[in-house]
């Protein structure tokens, strides 16, 4: 099971998904088929989201209260499109209704798994159709009594999820695991009705590969997106980023789970979830989120993204299963996962004058109790030389200091001495090649996080920053549980390494001026 997982990721990684079809379209069937996925995929666009959104968010639909006349108008422009989809009905009586007291109705729609052993399994796709109607004091921040037409929340999801049907529609084989799509009603009255549904479920709750949710996602601004939810699986970040690529949004990956949408219905239940959002805004529940003011091209994007990721999740290998710590993993420990540890022993201890900084490395500060005061070095003094090595600014020196072994010896010029200065100084804490600090992830195994990049080191120069997962480093994928360190002392002087940074792979290039250190 596990190397399966290895070959999956790692060809994964170096292709995106649709190049994977692509690259493994040797024959003209495959051709055809990975030249079909890539028709689907492209079949997703702004105008048609926009064409929805403009029915669903019409004031003839009163704000598509749950229960009220314009929801039960809402459900039935979404039901002709799932006919047309030729979605089989996945509610009750083999209609696509699934109706809830009093007078609600969840719409499901499925496309039977292609694969024997794996159609029993299934990705649940879906948003909520439903908003608040004309708004009161429990469900508005007013004004109140006037149409809400919710076209962020949630006709762009909703108008997202058709758009994926559509997608889905157009493959010429379904994937491996079956897909069910849900239009929800009544989230706004308290998630009514994915609560309904884990309660009188349609499939079995414990067949659920994954569930992904999108609510608000019209909104899209400097292509940032919120991603909720890759803690419930192990991988899932990882997995996001990678099918990320031929989106390229930014993605701000957080362990917040709040019961703020129906994607907290499955993830109570257990069931590993995903929540894409584009975030809130000022017309967050009030009669002015209307249609003029989404950003279409914005939802064909997260759209786009979330076909890729429901169609991979269809067909990975390897079943999923929830992880049980994401459940004590809160925004909080978040941060004290990706901030900086404790800081490292101050090696040197002195400040520099910034105003000479780009020619002349002077002292401005001495900290005491440190290797530079056990040294006598003073205020006004001017290192020149670092082991005899000439220095050109600061950062130069910073760089040295972090891969050096003790003790060294600095040239210094003081002012009203003739002859220029040697200081032997015993430097604290041990050399870093690289200048950087990882954490381990048990949630994330193939990728570690940087949690500390020191001041002026390679790491520094080459770009890492605090909170990259690193993906590969020397040329080799990260797989927790090896021994890393041992590694990154071997390697070579220039290395390059490929980072997750906000969802999306960068290639960087690191250079260390200590060689490397051979094994013990
Ligand atoms: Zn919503």
């Amino acid at each position: 099971m596990r190397d399966c997982f290895v070959a999956w990721s790692f060809v994964a990684r170096i292709l995106s998904a649709l190049t994977v079809l692509v690259a493994s379209a040797g024959s003209s069937f495959a051709a055809d088929r990975a030249s079909a996925f890539m028709a689907a995929f492209h079949s997703i666009t702004a105008n048609e989201a926009k064409d929805h959104v403009a029915v669903l968010s019409n004031d003839t639909l009163e704000g598509r209260e749950g229960g009220s006349r314009g929801g039960h108008a809402a459900a039935k422009y979404l039901v002709e499109y799932l006919k047309q989809a030729k979605l089989k009905p996945g509610g009750d009586n083999n209609t696509y209704f699934q109706a809830f007291a009093p007078n609600h109705r969840n719409i499901l729609g499925i496309l039977p798994g292609s694969d024997e052993k794996l159609r029993h399994e299934y990705v649940l796709i879906g948003a909520h159709y439903d908003h608040v109607g004309y708004g009161n004091a429990r469900n508005s921040y007013g004004p109140w009594g006037y149409i809400h037409n919710g076209a962020d929340d949630n006709a762009s999801g909703t108008s997202g999820l058709l758009e994926v049907i559509d997608a889905f529609a157009k493959l010429p084989q379904a994937p491996r695991r079956t897909v069910l799509f849900a239009l929800w009603d009544a989230e706004e009255k308290g998630l009514l009705g994915s609560q309904h549904w884990v309660d009188h479920p349609t499939l079995a709750l414990d067949q659920a590969h994954m569930t992904i949710n999108m609510d608000m996602i019209g909104r899209l601004r400097d292509d940032r997106i919120e991603v909720h939810g890759t803690r419930t699986s192990t991988g899932l970040r990882d997995f996001v980023t990678v099918q990320n690529a031929d989106v390229g949004v930014r993605i701000f990956y957080t362990w917040e789970m709040k019961a703020n949408s129906d994607h907290y219905t499955f993830f109570q239940k257990q069931m590993p979830t995903l929540l894409l959002h584009t975030g809130l805004h000022d017309d967050y529940h009030r009669p002015s989120d209307d249609a003029e003011k989404l950003n279409y091209p914005g939802i064909e994007r997260v759209a786009r993204l979330a076909f890729l990721l429901t169609h991979a999740l269809a067909e990975e290998p390897q079943s999923r299963r929830f992880r049980e710590a994401s459940r004590q993993e809160t925004p909080a420990a978040q941060e004290a996962f990706e901030t900086t540890q404790a800081p490292t022993p101050i090696r040197l201890g002195v400040d520099w004058d910034e105003r000479q900084a780009q020619s002349r490395i002077v002292v401005a500060r001495v900290r005491p109790g440190t290797p530079a005061a056990d040294a006598d070095i003073r205020k006004g003094d001017q290192i020149t030389h670092f082991n005899s090595e000439p220095l050109a600014n600061p950062a130069d020196l910073a760089e040295l200091l972090q891969i050096a072994s003790e003790p060294v010896v600095l040239t210094i010029d003081r002012p009203g001495e003739e002859l220029a200065l040697l200081k032997t100084v015993q430097l604290k804490g041990r050399p870093s090649r690289w200048g950087m600090t990882w954490r381990e992830d048990d949630a994330e195994p193939y990728s570690v996080t940087v949690v500390r990049v020191l001041a002026g080191s390679a790491s520094d120069k080459g770009g890492l920053k605090v909170g990259d997962r690193i993906l590969r480093i020397g040329g080799r994928d990260i797989q927790v549980g090896e021994n890393l360190i041992a590694f990154m002392a071997g390697l070579p002087q220039k290395i390059e390494v490929i980072v997750d940074r906000e969802g999306r792979e960068q290639r960087l290039t690191l250079r260390s001026k200590m060689p490397p250190v051979q094994a013990e």
